[in-house]
């Protein structure tokens, strides 16, 4: 049986600009179901708590290693932090 190599994402978005990253960032925010989409002002609150935590970098949430601005994005996704961050504003 083969070994299968999963880049890490970080690997996926190297050689990209910010704004190639973003723009990919966006073509997956944008392609997730309406009715699994966070509403817009429980995706502006979960960003703000993001944007202050200390599990915060580069965009990305060290806890799981998911870009902040789609994981927040889907309305059932969580905080993998423990407590979950983004229920105390929900
Ligand atoms: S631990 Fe929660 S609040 Fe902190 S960056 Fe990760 S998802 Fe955001």
């Amino acid at each position: 049986m083969g070994t299968v190599k999963i880049p890490c994402r970080r690997c996926l978005i190297e050689g990209l600009d910010e704004a190639e990253v973003m723009a990919k960032l966006r073509d997956y925010i944008d392609a997730v179901e309406p009715d699994r989409r966070t509403p817009d002002a429980v995706y502006t609150r979960r960003l703000a708590v993001c944007d202050g935590c200390p599990e915060l970098s580069g965009g990305m949430c060290r806890l799981c290693g998911c870009f902040v601005l789609y994981r927040a994005a889907i309305v059932g996704n969580d905080c993998p932090g423990i407590p979950d961050r983004w229920s105390q504003t929900e």
